[in-house]
């Protein structure tokens, strides 16, 4: 048996070191496409219910790469928060978003949506001088930081320390707080005590079930409960459907994202519609 374990043990050891040279290797080639320029961002709209005006718009990450293709976060967010490469991924994003919402702002005025999310990780938060470069970038821009919505999960902040330090100065620079994938992470409801959060966003596991009498419409109703009481702002996610949408409603939400109203867009395609929709 002792041998077994042995063995075993070997096994794990070089699948370990394995992953850790495919980690490195994908590292290097992030680095690169980051020197290169090949990421890119797109934007999807959160809107008010029930008309669908643009409230917001939440920036995410692409990786055009030369052979593959686009290549969603997903696969390569966690292999940038691994090599720390996220850091400097990170503040590029936040530095193109704000400059992008900046431009909007200037072009488009109250025809340009009010606020930018970006999504920050768990790694960046706990960066000692993260909320120093926010600023920073803020500055930058010249955006007003009561309209960038740092989108953070509960988990990154679930350990509290310099995670929730960080949070805490953020919002004394006037940015709000949003937690994401609200009710999949290490959720906790003692959280919303001391998480600085204006906003929890609805996961879309609990939207998927909203129709029934299943436990995720009991959650999703009970959540709009929640952030009602405590004066929070409750955004639905993924929303593919127009019945998910009025359930959604009824229930009492007045803001929600998804595929039913949007796709994430590129930039030019945002210009489009804010130019097709400008009051003359
Ligand atoms: P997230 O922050 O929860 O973003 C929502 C994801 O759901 C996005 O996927 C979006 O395209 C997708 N989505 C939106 N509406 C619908 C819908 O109706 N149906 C379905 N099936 N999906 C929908 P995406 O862009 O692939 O991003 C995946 C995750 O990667 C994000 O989840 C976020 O955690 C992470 N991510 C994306 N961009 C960034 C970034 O700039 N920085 C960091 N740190 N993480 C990012
Ligand atoms: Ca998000
Ligand atoms: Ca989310
Ligand atoms: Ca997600």
């Amino acid at each position: 048996a002792k041998e077994r374990g042995k063995g075993r043990h070997a096994v794990y050891d070089a699948r370990l070191e394995q992953d850790q040279a495919a980690d490195a290797q994908l590292g290097a080639e992030l680095r690169r496409a980051l020197d290169h320029g090949d990421f890119t961002l797109v934007y999807q709209p959160i809107v008010a219910l029930p008309d669908g005006r643009w409230t917001s718009l939440e920036t995410l990450v692409r990786w055009k790469h030369a052979e593959r293709g686009f290549i969603g976060p997903d696969v390569f967010i966690p292999i940038a928060e691994r090599t720390g490469l996220i850091v400097p991924l990170g503040d590029w994003i936040l530095r193109t978003a704000l400059r992008q919402a900046a431009d909007w702002q200037e072009r488009f005025g109250t025809a340009a949506p009010g606020e930018i999310g970006v999504n920050v990780s768990a790694r960046q938060l706990r960066e000692p001088g993260f909320a120093a470069d926010v600023r920073a970038a803020l500055a930058d821009s010249g955006f007003d930081p009561e309209k960038l919505v740092v989108e953070v999960t509960e988990t990154a902040v679930f350990d509290g320390g310099v995670a929730l330090d960080t949070l805490q100065n953020l919002v004394t620079l006037g940015v709000k707080v949003a937690l994401d994938d609200f009710g999949t992470g290490h959720s906790s409801l003692g959280l919303l005590r001391t998480c600085p959060a204006d906003t929890l966003k609805v996961d879309k596991s609990f939207v998927d079930g909203i129709g029934g009498r299943s436990e995720e419409a009991v959650i999703a109703t009970a959540m709009i409960q929640i952030t009602n009481g405590l004066h929070l702002q409750a955004i639905a996610e993924g929303v593919e459907t127009a019945e998910q949408a009025e359930t959604l409603y009824r229930l009492g939400y007045r803001f929600a994202q998804g595929y039913h109203f949007s796709r994430p867009l590129s930039a030019e395609q945002v210009d489009e519609q804010l130019r097709a929709h400008r009051p003359l």
